[in-house]
């Protein structure tokens, strides 16, 4: 049964521009084979936003054709240069109509809409503008060799067709983040988006093709993993796989991508520690670790979900943090002051509350939230949860929770705190909090992790890389890095 709260105020009844709910396949918008639809919700109001074609095997077929088709046509045309100029085109388009993607993308996601407006979309575009500015500047070098040679040199090409996969929790920003650098470097993309998020895919389709990208450069199809996803990862065609999701699935399509030897880039789960020494600033680590799990609901694959606290000032950061999180309160994500909204599905809300359970049962204490929201009767809303007396081995410590759910577990040193920290299938990122900027450094180093932030949580720039160590994944999205995963090299050796 889930708790009632008051809404700040009424959902709103907002009336988002939809986008042709159908597959994008060679710049048209078809009906899947067969005519299958699914229906796409809105979890803080169960109802059902719009019913989305739902793409097969034959309908792969058709869009990796298309984006194959592309490679040779009017793209390959264009100059790096206009590649870059039309990116940035693109990236203004969407700046232009910032407030329709950010509205749709928390109604398809039930993220508050003050994440969508002032994170998600400008994060995309951002991501746009970075690779826009990058789709001239990948070059090959030239060698001073000798020999039977007058000249040797690389070339850098695109890989071809990519086949993207992406998950629900920030739909946008996980797209951008692949089909820009994709783009860049002169692929072409098939773009499978999660199922429960299909919208702001299919509207940012819509948009790129009015700005002038050309057809099959990007076509998107959604539909469900188990079907599309697999023919993507078995197409002969689709010459590289780049997934964000699960590490299950990872793994699976890792095995599928072995048949064809297709590229792979993986960013996977995470479960990530955030340390926080005794010498820290209490104040800002506490909101730190607020902020490292509460944001996006904690359905953010690099969440500090792990909390490490140096034994002697855990009592008192633990009390102080849910002093705080008392003040979080589940809201109407389509209100600018929610902070907390409703979790994707009623289905991964079952999933969260089953590991509160589970950790109830492993000997934890529930020193915060733990209960199911309902707004008006509706909605797949959690209280913002916190569970004490944890140890790092048991399974609320081990497992990707992917939900607002904090586990604090105590440490005595720094030889302790990364002993403990790196004791993980996963090494996606990392917190330090402390003054000693010698400790926060040497820290920094012996973390197994793709990302640490000193001082600091859940920060990202499209110039810095990010991906996983361990089964978080590999590869690297973002940065110049991204750029080696979107492009083949090529030696050329030139005899006298
Ligand atoms: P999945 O890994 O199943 O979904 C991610 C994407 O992969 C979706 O587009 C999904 O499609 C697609 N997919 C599903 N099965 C296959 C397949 N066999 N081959 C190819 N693609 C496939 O994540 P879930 O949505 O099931 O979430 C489960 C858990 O995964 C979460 O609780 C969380 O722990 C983790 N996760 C991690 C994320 C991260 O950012 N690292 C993001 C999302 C989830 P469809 O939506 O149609 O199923």
């Amino acid at each position: 049964m889930a708790t009632e709260v008051k809404a700040a105020s009424a959902l709103t009844a907002a009336a988002p521009k939809l986008p042709p709910a159908r597959l994008f396949i060679g710049g048209e918008w078809v009906e899947a084979e067969g005519g299958r639809t699914f229906a796409t919700e809105n979890p803080a109001t169960e109802e059902v936003i719009c019913a989305v074609a739902s793409a097969g095997a034959a309908d792969v077929d058709r869009a990796v054709a298309a984006a194959k088709a592309a490679l040779a046509g009017d793209w390959k045309k264009l100059s790096a240069r206009e590649r870059g100029r039309l990116l940035w085109k693109i990236a203004d388009a969407l700046e232009a109509r910032i407030d329709e993607f950010a509205l749709l993308e928390t109604l398809d996601n039930g993220k508050p809409i003050f994440e969508s407006r002032y994170v998600d979309v400008p994060a995309a575009i951002d991501a746009l503008r970075y690779f826009a500015g990058w789709a001239d500047k990948v070059t090959g070098e030239t060698l001073p060799i000798g020999g039977p040679f007058v000249l040797a040199y690389t070339l850098r090409e695109p890989v071809g067709v990519i086949a993207a996969i992406t998950p629900w929790n920030f739909p946008l920003i996980q797209a951008l983040w692949k089909i820009a650098p994709a783009l860049a470097c002169g692929n072409t993309v098939v773009h499978k988006p999660a199922s429960y998020t299909p919208l702001t895919a299919l509207k940012f389709a819509e948009l790129a093709s009015e700005a002038g990208l050309p057809p099959g450069v990007l076509n998107v199809l959604p539909g469900r993993g188990s079907e599309v996803g697999n023919a993507l990862v078995e197409h002969p065609e689709v010459a590289k796989i780049t997934f964000t999701g699960s590490t299950e699935v990872g793994k699976d399509i890792m095995r599928g991508a072995a048949a064809t030897v297709k590229r792979v880039t993986l960013e996977l789960g995470g479960k990530s520690p955030n340390i926080v020494f005794a010498d820290a600033d209490l104040d800002a680590a506490v909101k730190g670790a607020y902020n490292g799990i509460f944001y996006g609901k904690g359905e953010v694959c690099a969440a500090g979900s792990r909390l490490f606290v140096e034994a002697k000032v855990h009592d008192e950061l633990v009390e102080r943090l849910v002093e705080r999180t008392k003040k979080l309160v589940p809201g109407d994500p389509l209100d600018p002051r929610t902070r907390l909204g409703a979790l994707v599905s009623g289905k991964q809300r079952e999933t969260v509350l089953g590991y509160v359970e589970e950790g109830r049962r492993e000997g934890a204490r529930v020193v915060h939230g733990g209960e199911a929201v309902a707004i008006g009767g509706k909605g797949y809303f959690l209280q913002p949860t916190i569970l004490d007396g944890v140890t790092n081995e048991m399974k609320v410590a081990q497992e990707e929770i992917f939900g607002p759910v904090l586990v604090t577990i105590p440490f005595e040193d720094a030889k302790d705190a990364v002993r403990q920290a790196n004791a993980s299938i996963y090494g996606l990122a990392a917190g330090v909090w402390t003054r000693d900027i010698g400790k926060a450094h040497q820290v920094a180093r012996d973390l197994q992790a793709g990302t640490v932030w000193i001082n600091q949580y859940n920060w990202y720039d499209s110039g810095m890389p990010f991906g996983g160590y361990k089964q978080s994944g590999f590869g690297r999205e973002l940065g110049s890095q991204a750029l080696e995963y979107y492009t083949e090299t090529k030696s050329v050796f030139v005899g006298k």
